[in-house]
């Protein structure tokens, strides 16, 4: 792919770098990248797509029935459960500059920088099948007997009379369809304008 060899721009990198020691861009349970980190990140990729006309795709994933979890094996188990599923999430990316990050509750989010829709969808349907192969016991979900994960993917070549938001709200309008099919699942809509 056209990216694969890039360089990580400097000032980004350097944000990343600092990100990597500074808790403030650390989420505290997980030891991910917290929301602050991913929004400079949403931001700095954005602007680094409008000057390159490569897309940047973006994932948005939801635990499947964690309420329930929750309310069955406790909260102590549940924040376990995030800290697996936060585990095995960065374990399918190969790219440097591709992020991963806790979005907020049991939701996280995925920035992948010169990365088209179809890629981002195939990358969406791995992280959901390492979820699965986790193989961790859920009691209370109602679409597997372990625990899944829903995935919004969204993709857009950035330009700059758009905004980075209407990357994101894309991704959560497709998580949402992600839901009502029944969970368990990617969904990637069309090639839609984000404008
Ligand atoms: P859906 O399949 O539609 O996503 O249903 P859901 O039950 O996963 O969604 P809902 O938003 O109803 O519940 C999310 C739950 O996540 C509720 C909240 O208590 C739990 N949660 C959020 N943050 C944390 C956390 O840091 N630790 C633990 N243990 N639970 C959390
Ligand atoms: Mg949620
Ligand atoms: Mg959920």
């Amino acid at each position: 792919a056209a990216g694969d060899h890039r360089v990580p721009h400097t000032a980004y990198r350097r944000q990343r770098q600092r990100g990597i020691r500074d808790r403030a861009f650390i989420d505290a349970l997980t030891g991910l990248p917290n929301r602050r980190q991913f929004d400079q990140a949403l931001q700095a990729e954005w602007q680094r797509g409008v000057r390159s006309g490569q897309p940047l795709a973006l994932l948005l994933m939801d635990i499947d029935f964690f309420k329930q979890y929750n309310d069955l094996y406790g909260h102590p188990e549940g924040d376990a459960c995030l800290q697996a599923v936060a585990k095995v999430l960065p374990s399918g990316l190969n790219r440097s500059y591709d992020l991963i990050a806790r979005y907020g509750g049991e939701e996280f989010v995925c920035l992948l920088p010169e990365c088209s829709l179809e890629g981002a969808r195939a990358k969406a349907q791995a992280l959901c099948a390492a979820v699965r192969a986790l193989q961790r016991p859920h009691a209370g979900s109602q679409v597997a007997a372990h625990v899944t994960i829903s995935i919004g993917v969204a993709a857009v070549v950035p330009s700059a009379d758009a905004r980075p938001e209407q990357l994101l709200a894309q991704a959560d309008a497709h998580l949402y369809a992600a839901k009502q099919a029944g969970r368990n699942q990617v969904h990637a809509g069309n090639h839609e304008k984000v404008s």
